[in-house]
């Protein structure tokens, strides 16, 4: 039987942890486990653009099956801001998880409250012996709070609500955060690819 191997695309440890536990039938291999150090530039300007150029890099530096993802918090009182550039949200370019939450705190005072948004993630799967990609999505939808709540995830997870649930993404456990999250129904879209990819 072919080894059910699939490279996760990122270098982003907390990314990668999640998609290992969504993927729990599969090998999720990480591009350091296999020696391979890449920072891939994302200029594309949608999420679904990125995911590509990351799965498509990591997929020609492995010559493996390759996932990756791209995602971002969406604000509608920022007009969609910070989106594709969440993980740069900050003026300072040293800025950590805790000050892009600052940050992005900051920009909303004065808005209307209920700061509603939502999470988007596009997962982008390459093949080695073929040059297109296919692209996924999921979506959450919640509301920015203006402070901290909870020690789990990573990323904006503190700040934002999911009110059906009447916790933050950081309060809730991995599978909680897993069975609701962008990545996780993005990732359970991948699944039928990766069954037929490997003919389970
Ligand atoms: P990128 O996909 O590597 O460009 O980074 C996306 C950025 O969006 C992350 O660095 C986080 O700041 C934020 N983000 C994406 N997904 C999540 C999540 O599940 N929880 C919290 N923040 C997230």
């Amino acid at each position: 039987m072919t080894p059910r191997r699939v490279l996760i695309g990122t270098n982003n440890l907390h990314k990668a942890a999640e998609v290992r536990k969504i993927l729990a039938d599969y090998t999720i291999v990480t591009p350091k486990a296999l020696g391979i150090t890449l920072e891939v530039e994302e200029t594309g300007s949608t999420f679904a653009e990125n995911a590509i150029l990351k799965a498509r890099a990591f997929c020609n530096a492995s010559g493996m099956i390759t996932i990756a993802d791209d995602s971002g918090l969406e604000v509608d009182a920022l007009d969609g801001a910070p989106g594709v550039h969440s993980h740069r949200y900050s003026p300072d370019p040293n800025a950590t998880d805790a000050d892009r939450r600052a940050w992005l705190i900051h920009n909303l005072q004065g808005k209307e409250m209920p700061w509603t948004a939502r999470f988007r993630c596009a997962v982008a799967i390459c093949f080695p012996e073929n040059p297109a990609a296919e692209v996924v999505y999921g979506t959450l939808e919640g509301e920015v709070i203006d402070q901290d709540r909870g020690n789990g995830g990573f990323g904006y997870d503190a700040i934002f609500l999911v009110p059906e649930r009447g916790l933050t993404l950081a309060e809730m456990s991995d599978e909680q955060k897993n069975e609701i999250s962008h990545r996780g129904r993005a990732i359970e879209k991948i699944r039928p690819i990766l069954r037929a990819y490997f003919k389970d």
